[in-house]
């Protein structure tokens, strides 16, 4: 059984305050009843004030992206082993933001994902087309190609233990969520492609939805029988809307 996985990721967004508040009001809501996982994802330099705030409670630390390399000349970037010096557990990786804005490719996305794995970190492998790639038919196309960048590189037990991310670009942001049959008929197709290497790595695997989750779909998604939970950028920034999404997990 797959514990359902909320995960937030905050982006270029908070203050010291706001993200005090945030967690604050997350810490509250969450009741004993709570069945989900949760994790936060701040951007990096807030990194160690969230892991003071969350101490002791069961919320998971996550990191918006780690250096590919693991210390040196690497002006502007952040290390596995400086993130888990302040308790980081997840590293988010190929982002559909960092894929289209700052240009990593699939190659770039395999080595930093072999860097957080060998770290003992979880990676979230974010997946997805873009709506031009949908229309033309080529959604599975590119899922598969950007999976296979890991896997053929690094072998499917690279994927053990990782957690997947499925995000249609043009649901990032927009409003337009996939329908849950969308989600779940990619999500299926993500699990059958990891059983074709491992049986026992597609049945672990978490593969979570982003894409304008919120309080009001997240139960439908989540309910599908390939969808383990989901990463959250806008509705992840109010606790209130957070823990309305925590709330979906049964
Ligand atoms: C995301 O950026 O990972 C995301 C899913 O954003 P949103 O929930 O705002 O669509």
């Amino acid at each position: 059984m797959r514990q359902v996985i909320v995960a937030g990721n905050w982006k270029l967004n908070g203050s010291l305050d706001s993200i005090t508040s945030l967690i604050s009001g997350i810490k509250v809501g969450l009741g004993e009843d709570n069945k989900a996982r949760v994790i936060v994802c701040p951007v990096a330099l807030h990194i160690g004030k969230v892991a003071k705030l969350i101490a002791g409670s069961a919320i998971e630390l996550g990191s918006q992206n780690a250096c590919d390399q693991t210390s040196g000349a690497y002006t502007g970037e952040v290390s596995v082993d400086m993130l888990k010096e302040y308790t980081v557990e997840h590293v988010i990786l190929g982002h559909s933001e960092r894929r289209a804005i700052y240009g990593e490719t699939d190659a770039l996305v395999a080595a930093k994902f072999k860097t957080v794995k060998d770290a003992g970190l979880t990676p979230i492998l974010c997946v997805g087309e873009t709506l031009e790639e949908r229309e033309s038919g080529d959604t599975e196309n590119v899922v598969a190609r950007q999976l296979d960048a890991v896997i053929e590189t690094h072998g499917i037990e690279a994927m053990d233990g990782c957690i997947i991310a499925y995000e249609p670009v043009w649901a990032i942001g927009t409003g337009k969520t996939a329908s849950p049959e969308q989600a779940q008929e990619i999500h299926q197709f993500i699990r059958e492609k990891l059983a074709a290497k491992s049986a026992d790595i597609a049945q672990k695997t978490q593969i979570l939805y982003g894409g304008s989750v919120n309080g009001g779909n997240a139960e439908e998604l989540f309910s599908k029988a390939d969808i383990d939970g989901g990463l959250i950028g806008g509705a992840s920034l109010k606790a209130e809307d957070f823990l309305k999404i925590c709330s979906a997990a049964k």
